[in-house]
C-alpha cells in the first residue's frame, strides 16, 4: 500500500458558537492542511498519482475557504467550523473531486503548529 501526502496552507476567520472561552469570538488561523491518498497499483511510470495533480485539486477546494469567514460558508452556517468539522468537510470534497482517480485516505487540519485533527473513514 502506498500513501501520498500533500501539504497546503490557507488563512480564514471563524468563531465557535457556544464555545465557553475565547474561541467564541471572531478570530483567525493560518491553517495547515494535509491530504493523504492511498492505493496499491502504480502506473507505468511508477507513481500512484501525480503530486502536481493532487495539489491542483486540493488548492481548488481550499480556494473556496481562503481569506473567508468560515461561519458564512456552507455547511458552517449550520455546524461549527471546528477543525474536526473542517477536516471531515475537506475529506468529503477531496473524495468527490478525486473519485475515479485515487482513494482519499485522510485529511489533517492543523489550526496551530501543535494542534491538529485528522479525519478518516471507517
Ligand atoms: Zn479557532
Amino acid at each position: 500500500m502506498y500513501e501520498l501526502t500533500v501539504e497546503r496552507e490557507f488563512s480564514a476567520a471563524h468563531m465557535m458558537r457556544g464555545h465557553p472561552g475565547a474561541c467564541a469570538r471572531l478570530h483567525g488561523h493560518n491553517y495547515r492542511v494535509l491530504l493523504t491518498v492511498e492505493g496499491e497499483e502504480l502506473d507505468e511510470t511508477g507513481i500512484l498519482v501525480d503530486f502536481a495533480d493532487l495539489r491542483r485539486v486540493f488548492d481548488r477546494i481550499l480556494d473556496d475557504l481562503d481569506h473567508r469567514n468560515l461561519n458564512e460558508l456552507e455547511p458552517f452556517t449550520q455546524v461549527n467550523p471546528s477543525s474536526e468539522h473542517l477536516a471531515r468537510y475537506l475529506y468529503g470534497r477531496a473524495a468527490e473531486a478525486l473519485d475515479g482517480v485515487v482513494r482519499v485516505s485522510r485529511v489533517t487540519v492543523c489550526e496551530s503548529g501543535t494542534s491538529c485533527v485528522t479525519y478518516r473513514e471507517e
